[in-house]
């Protein structure tokens, strides 16, 4: 029983928008192809645009659930994705001392093997305590040889797909060369490196900015930092969080300018960095060992003394990441699709998603011509109250991200 469907815009595997058609069997793409089929299809889509289904290769959490709270959680998690257009997940994981981060991960383990998680990031514990975002200055440590050894050595090493880490920590260049050879993409970020550090780092191995400008030094005249370096490696992939919070529209549409032009738009991957209160009601939530609250669209942590500290974590879905970068930073609608589907499966090596190509999944979204998720086919089924409620309370402007 197959399933021959047409769409008259559609993102193609070469990255333009224009007619496509799939031939679905199962869960997969049987055959594709540009144009109309001769044939009646079995579905006509004749309005919006029909995209491979989004791949959040940063996440923590969304439908009022988190990851590190195991694997009934994170099927929360991901539904409440999914129905926002995000069919390919990776589990971040925030710091946490290195036998309970790799228990965490372990426990995920029948996710990730029935194919609904596509792997684990680790978010740390490797990273700077003077950029620690959300992480606990108390968990951070250097990636000795001894502390890569034991997680490589670990059976949910073989859940790994994704690793942040400070190119500035003791060990962290020869880690970066160890974890790529094991199969692990390794991204910096919550670091203050000097350039030298950073290209060293990416030179052992590193290939991706975690969340560009948000936890890192930033860029000054005399101290340009990791960003600058990051931006200038033609190879290296970029995260950007695009929730109207952690970037402004025109630094957005500047970092994107210009990888363009050094090393193309592949390079651009938007990731959601959601925690538990994206793609839920607003309030207070947990990530790792620390208290967020969710107000007006903006996820803070809460200081002891119970007053709002850095920005912790966002609180959008990819869908809304896409709609910001078209609308508001005036992004190519056919490059801010692919930035949330080919782009990210390409940064931690997955070739089954994030183009409709034929032996891919059948995943899918339908987005209107407003941008709003208005479909979603994952594995070859339409997803039950498929919508996009859109920011969670019109995403308020604050006083300024503290990272
Ligand atoms: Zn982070």
């Amino acid at each position: 029983m197959t399933q021959l469907l047409v769409a008259d815009s559609a993102l193609t595997p070469d990255g333009t928008i224009g007619p496509y058609w799939l031939r679905l069997a199962g869960d997969r793409i049987l055959q594709a192809g540009h144009g109309r089929p001769t044939t009646t299809p079995d579905l006509h889509l004749s309005e919006g645009v029909l995209a491979p289904g989004f791949v959040d290769v940063h996440a923590h959490g969304g439908g009022g659930a988190a990851f590190t709270d195991g694997a009934d959680a994170s099927r929360t998690v991901l539904a409440a994705h999914r129905r926002r257009g995000t069919t390919t997940m990776l589990a971040s994981l925030v710091s946490a001392p290195i036998p309970a981060l790799l228990d965490q991960a372990e426990q995920l383990r029948p996710l990730v093997e029935a194919g609904e998680l596509a792997g684990i990031h680790l978010e740390g514990p490797w990273l700077s305590p003077a950029h620690r975002g959300a992480h606990d200055a108390s968990l951070l440590s250097d990636p000795t040889p001894e502390a890569v050894s034991a997680v490589l050595a670990h059976p949910a090493a073989s859940l790994l797909r994704y690793l942040t880490l400070a190119p500035e920590r003791a060990g962290a260049v020869e880690a970066a060369a160890r974890l790529r050879a094991a199969g692990v993409a390794v991204g910096i970020g919550h670091t203050g490196a000097d350039g030298a550090q950073t290209r060293a780092a990416l030179a052992a191995g590193a290939s991706a900015a975690t969340h560009l400008f948000n936890g890192m030094k930033g860029l000054h005249h005399r101290d340009p930092g990791p960003a600058l370096a990051l931006l200038e490696d033609p190879a290296a992939f970029l995260e950007l969080i695009h929730d109207g919070v952690h970037l402004h529209p025109e630094m957005v549409r500047h970092i994107w300018h210009t990888a363009t032009r050094q090393g193309g738009a592949r390079r651009l991957v938007l990731v959601s960095d959601a925690m538990a209160g994206a793609a839920a009601q607003e309030g207070r939530y947990t990530l790792g060992a620390l208290e967020v609250d969710v107000a007006h669209g903006v996820a803070r942590l809460v200081e002891p003394d119970g007053t709002l500290g850095a920005i912790a974590g966002s609180a959008v879905t990819l869908a809304e990441a896409v709609r910001r970068s078209i609308l508001d930073a005036g992004i190519d609608p056919a490059q801010a699709l692919r930035a949330a589907t080919a782009n990210p499966a390409e940064m931690i090596g997955l070739d089954d998603v994030g183009r409709l190509l034929p032996g891919g999944r059948a995943d899918l979204v339908l987005l209107d011509p407003d941008w709003q998720v208005r479909r979603v086919m994952h594995r070859g089924r339409w997803v039950e109250g498929a919508n996009d409620d859109g920011p969670a309370a019109g995403a308020a402007q604050t006083d300024g991200p503290a990272d």
